[in-house]
C-alpha cells in the first residue's frame, strides 16, 4: 500500500519537481525534458480548472478550420457512432471531456468529470482518501507513492496522447471531410446558383411566352371577327351578285327590245329627216312668205298711218285732282262720235261763261261754246294702258323705220309729265309713254328676230332750258368734267344729229330704261331747288335711237323715236306789274313762247310745204329737225285742266293744238338703206 499524502504536500512535491533546488535523484522528467513533450502532455499534468480554460482553447484553436458547426456536428455524430466508445476506455474524465466539448462544440460549461470505473480507484487516493498516509519520515514511501502515481500519470499521459492522435487523426479526416463538403457545398451553391439563373431565365422566358400566347390569342379573336366579316361580307356580295346577274338578265332583255326599238326608229328617223328636209323647204318657202308679208304689214301699217295722217293730235284732259275746285257741269263735255258712245271721243266742248260779257237786258250772257275735234280725245277717267294703246302703232313704225315725235303740250300741271313718264310712285297703272313705249319696242323687236331682224336701241335724254341743252342723264363724275351741251352733226355731210357732252346709253330692258329715267328725275329735282320749278319751263327730250338688221337680205332700218315733254305753254299775263323776279321769268317765258311758236312755225311750214323751214329758231326744233316732216310721223298730245280758272290756257292750249291738227305733211317714207 502506498502511503498517503496530502494534497499539499502532492503539489509541494510537484513543485519542487519543477524547480532546480530539488535535489534528488529523480526519474522525473526535467523541465527541459518535459518540454520536448510538448504541450499537450505537459497540460495533462496540471490542475483541472487549468485545462478546461485550455481545452477552451484548444477549441477555440480548431474553430478556425471548422467555421461551420453543422458540419462539426455531423463529424462529432460520425465519430460518436466509431470511435467515441473507445475514448473513455482508454482516458480520463478530464481529456475525455474537453475533447468531447470540442468536437461536439457545444458550450464549453464547467467540465465534470466523468467518472470511470478503472480510473475511480487511482484518482481518489491522491484528492482525499488516501489510504495509509506516510508518516513524514517515511521519505521512501513517499517517493515509491509518487513514482507510482508518476508511472501512472505517464500512462494516463500515454493513453491520451495515444488519444489524442486518434482524435487529431479524426480531427484532420473530419476537417478533410469538412473541406470536401465545403467544396462539394461551394459547387452546389455554384450549381445553385446556375440552377436558379435559369430558373430566372425560365420564368422571364415563360413571361415572354405568356404575353406572346396572350397576344397570339388576341389576334387569333381579331382574326375570328374578321373572318366573321368577311364571311358576312361574302354573303353579301354574292346576294349582290344575284341581284346584278337578275339586273343583268333584265338590263339584257330591255337591250333586245331596245334594239328592235332602235331599228324601227332608225326607219322612223330616216322617214322623219325626210319629212323634215322638206319642211325646212316649207319653212324656207313660208319664210320668204313671211318676210313679204312683214313688209308688206310695214306698207300697209304706213299707209293707215299716212290715212291717219302723218301730223295727229290727241287731246288729253287730266282729272280733277284731290283738293281741287269741281268745275261747273258741262264746262266740258265730251261728245260721242257718230258711232254712238262705243265709238272713241274725238271732239271736245268746254263751255266758257264770260263774266265781263252782258246782254243788254243785263243779264249774265250765256255762257260759249267752243267745239275742237282731234284725232282723239281722252276724257278725264282714261287710263295710261288706254292711251299707250292709241299710240302702240306709231311706236311701231319707228321700228319700221319711220322717225316718229310724240309731243306732250299744255300749261303747266295738265299732265304732260303724267302723260310722257308716269305718275308718281312707280305704280304700274301709271307708268307713262316713256317705259311702256321702249318695253312695247322690246318686246316687238323679240318677235321680229325671228324673222332675223336684230334691233339695238340707245338711249338720251336733254333738257332744253333757256334755250341752253343740259343732259338729264349726267353722271356725277361726268357733271365734273363740266363742257356744255350743243347740238352738232355727227359728221361732217352727215343728216344726223347729236348733243356733245351728252350721255348715248345703249338699252336692252325695261329696267335699264327705268334706271335712266330716275337718274333724269334726280337731275331735275337738283336743278328744280337751284331754279324754281325750272322743270315746267324746260323742256325734255328724251331720244331713242333705233337700229334693225336684217343680216340675211343685208337690210337696215333705222329710226328715231322722240318723246318730248314741252315746258309749260302759259303766257305771262301783260297787265301785271314787272318786278326784278318777274323780269327773269318774262325772259324764260319769252323763250318758251319763242321755241313753242317756233315748233308751231316749223309745222306750218312743213305743212304749206316752204321752201324754208326754220329749224333752227330754237334749240328744240333744230334738235328734232330729223323728227319732224319728211318721212316722219308727229303726234301732238294736247294735256289740259280740267279746271274752270284755267280755262284761258286751256283754250290757247286748244287752239294751238288745233291749228298743228290742220296741218297735213308729205308722205312719209321710211328710212330704208
Ligand atoms: P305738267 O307736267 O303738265 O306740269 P303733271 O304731269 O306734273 O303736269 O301733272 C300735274 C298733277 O296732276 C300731278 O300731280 C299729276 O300726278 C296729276 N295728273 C296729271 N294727269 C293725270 C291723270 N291723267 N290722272 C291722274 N292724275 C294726273
Ligand atoms: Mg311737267
Amino acid at each position: 500500500m502506498e502511503p498517503q499524502r496530502s494534497p499539499l504536500l502532492a503539489v509541494k512535491g510537484n513543485i519542487e519537481l519543477k524547480t532546480p533546488q530539488v535535489k534528488v535523484p529523480s526519474r522525473l522528467p526535467l523541465p527541459g525534458s518535459r518540454c520536448k513533450r510538448g504541450p499537450d502532455q505537459m497540460e495533462d499534468v496540471l490542475e483541472p480548472e487549468k485545462k478546461r480554460t485550455r481545452g477552451l482553447g484548444t477549441a477555440t484553436r480548431f474553430a478556425p478550420s471548422h467555421p461551420k458547426a453543422p458540419v462539426l456536428t455531423t463529424v462529432s455524430q460520425a465519430q460518436g457512432r466509431t470511435a467515441a466508445p473507445k475514448v473513455p476506455k482508454r482516458t480520463g474524465p478530464r481529456c475525455s471531456t474537453a475533447v468531447a466539448a470540442v468536437l461536439k462544440n457545444r458550450k464549453p460549461g464547467p467540465a465534470v468529470p466523468a467518472q470511470k470505473p478503472g480510473t475511480a480507484a487511482a484518482s481518489p487516493k491522491p484528492e482525499g482518501k488516501k489510504p495509509g498516509k506516510r508518516p513524514a519520515w517515511d521519505l521512501k514511501g513517499q517517493l515509491c507513492d509518487l513514482k507510482a502515481e508518476l508511472k501512472g500519470c505517464r500512462e494516463r499521459t500515454q493513453t491520451l496522447d495515444q488519444e489524442n492522435q486518434q482524435l487529431r487523426a479524426q480531427l484532420r479526416e473530419a476537417q478533410q471531410q469538412a473541406t470536401a463538403l465545403g467544396a462539394e457545398r461551394r459547387t452546389l451553391e455554384g450549381e445553385l446558383a446556375r440552377v436558379r439563373a435559369q430558373a430566372e431565365h425560365g420564368q422571364q422566358q415563360l413571361g415572354t411566352l405568356s404575353a406572346r400566347v396572350l397576344e397570339l390569342e388576341e389576334r387569333l379573336g381579331t382574326q375570328e371577327s374578321l373572318v366573321q366579316a368577311l364571311q358576312k361580307e361574302q354573303l353579301g356580295l354574292q346576294e349582290e351578285r344575284r341581284q346584278l346577274a337578275a339586273r343583268l338578265e333584265e338590263q339584257e332583255r330591255r337591250l333586245q327590245a331596245s334594239e328592235a326599238a332602235l331599228s324601227g326608229s332608225q326607219a322612223e328617223v330616216a322617214s322623219l329627216r325626210e319629212a323634215t328636209a322638206a319642211q325646212a323647204v316649207t319653212l324656207a318657202e313660208r319664210g320668204e312668205q313671211l318676210h313679204g308679208l312683214e313688209m308688206e304689214r310695214r306698207r300697209l301699217h304706213n299707209q293707215l298711218q299716212e290715212l291717219k295722217g302723218n301730223i295727229r293730235v290727241f287731246c288729253r284732259v287730266r282729272p280733277v285732282l284731290p283738293g281741287e275746285p269741281a268745275p261747273p257741269p258741262g264746262f266740258l263735255l265730251f261728245p260721242s262720235g257718230p258711232a254712238g258712245p262705243l265709238d272713241p271721243p274725238t271732239h271736245l266742248s268746254l263751255l266758257r261763261s264770260d263774266e265781263r260779257r252782258g246782254t243788254l237786258s243785263g243779264a249774265p250772257a250765256p255762257p260759249t261754246r267752243h267745239d275742237f275735234s282731234f284725232d282723239r280725245v281722252f276724257p278725264p277717267g282714261s287710263g295710261q294702258d288706254e292711251v299707250f294703246e292709241e299710240i302702240a302703232m306709231l311706236v311701231q313704225s319707228a321700228l319700221d323705220g319711220y322717225p316718229v315725235c310724240i309731243f306732250a303740250y299744255g300749261q303747266t300741271g295738265s299732265g304732260k309729265t303724267f302723260t310722257m313718264e308716269g305718275g308718281p310712285g312707280g305704280d304700274p297703272q301709271v307708268e307713262g309713254l316713256i317705259p311702256r313705249a321702249l318695253r312695247h319696242l322690246f318686246s316687238v323687236a323679240q318677235e321680229l328676230s325671228s324673222q332675223g331682224w336684230t334691233y339695238s336701241f340707245v338711249a338720251s335724254y336733254v333738257e332744253i332750258y333757256n334755250e341752253t341743252v343740259r343732259d338729264l342723264l349726267a353722271t356725277r363724275a361726268r357733271k365734273g368734267q363740266g363742257g356744255d351741251c350743243e347740238i352738232h352733226r355727227a359728221g361732217p355731210g352727215s343728216e344726223e344729229l347729236t348733243v356733245t357732252n351728252a350721255r348715248y346709253v345703249p338699252v336692252s330692258c325695261e329696267r335699264e330704261v327705268e334706271a335712266l329715267l330716275q337718274l333724269a328725275r334726280q337731275n331735275r329735282a337738283v336743278a328744280r331747288t337751284a331754279q324754281n320749278e325750272r322743270s315746267s319751263r324746260s323742256h325734255s327730250v328724251f331720244q331713242l335711237q333705233i337700229s334693225g338688221e336684217h343680216a340675211g337680205r343685208g337690210l337696215q332700218c333705222g329710226a328715231p323715236l322722240n318723246l318730248v315733254d314741252l315746258a309749260g305753254s302759259e303766257r305771262l299775263d301783260p297787265g301785271l306789274a314787272l318786278g326784278p323776279g318777274e323780269r327773269e321769268r318774262l325772259r324764260e317765258t319769252q323763250a318758251i313762247n319763242s321755241s313753242l311758236s317756233t315748233l308751231g312755225l316749223v309745222i306750218m311750214a312743213l305743212s304749206n310745204k316752204e321752201s324754208h323751214v326754220p329749224y333752227r329758231n330754237s334749240k328744240l326744233t333744230y334738235l328734232l329737225q330729223n323728227s319732224l316732216g319728211g318721212s316722219a310721223k308727229m303726234l301732238m298730245f294736247v294735256n289740259i285742266s280740267p279746271l274752270e280758272e284755267n280755262v284761258s290756257e286751256t283754250l290757247n292750249s286748244l287752239r294751238f293744238a288745233s291749228k298743228v291738227n290742220q296741218c297735213v305733211i308729205g308722205t312719209a317714207q321710211a328710212n330704208r338703206k
